[in-house]
């Protein structure tokens, strides 16, 4: 299946200077969410290039205007939502791992100084760069700002979803291995 996090095509988008990527990267380090408009749009230029195959939506929908666009989007290239997953992690839980983690700037291998902390000789251990990278927004501030979002604009799609029978929900506190086991189970 594909992977598309409209996090990871905003940031993109930012990086590679777009008219687009100006106008979203106030919005994201302050921790708002970026319009609906932008982000549809990304998902939606996205499915209409690739075909065939399965899609992991990854931070999309945030919305309930999102996921009914969504859904429109699917139906349109005759695809259906087998299953939305909810991975429950308590707030202090996760605040403490978002402001614990990095990525190697070179091939996005992922580190977090509380369960796999950079090594100690400043080198990655996929590739050897020694160029690591946090998230302008994953600061304390910037944090709760996305958690007040999350309850405001995301939480109603838990109701959503459930209502429309599509609803899983694992245990995010658990190991990561156990988490992955989860997910797998979830989705066979
Ligand atoms: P993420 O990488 O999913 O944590 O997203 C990082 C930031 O990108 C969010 O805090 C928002 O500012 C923006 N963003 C990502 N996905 C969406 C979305 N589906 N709707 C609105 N804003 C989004």
């Amino acid at each position: 299946m594909i992977q598309l996090s409209t996090g990871d095509m905003l940031r993109e988008a930012r990086t590679s200077g777009t008219a687009m990527g100006k106008i979203v990267a106030d919005v994201m380090d302050r921790g708002d969410l970026v319009t609906d408009e932008i982000v549809i749009g990304l998902i939606e230029e996205k499915l209409s290039a690739t075909r065939g195959g399965g899609f992991i939506f990854d931070g999309f929908p945030r919305t309930l205007a999102q996921a009914d666009a969504l859904g429109e989007l699917l139906e349109k290239v005759d695809q259906t939502l087998d299953c939305v997953v909810e991975m429950q992690v308590d707030d202090d839980a996760l605040v403490a791992r978002i402001t614990a983690r990095s990525t190697c700037g070179n091939c996005g291998e992922g580190y977090n100084d509380l369960v796999k902390p950079i090594p100690a000789d400043g080198k990655c251990t996929n590739c050897g760069a020694s160029d690591f990278q946090r998230r302008a927004d994953d600061n304390e501030e910037s944090l709760k700002q996305r958690l007040m979002e999350y309850y405001k604009k995301t939480s109603p799609l838990i109701g959503y979803y459930y209502a429309k029978g599509v609803l899983r929900s694992v245990n995010g506190l658990a190991e990561i291995d156990d988490v992955a086991d989860s997910i797998s189970k979830v989705l066979a």
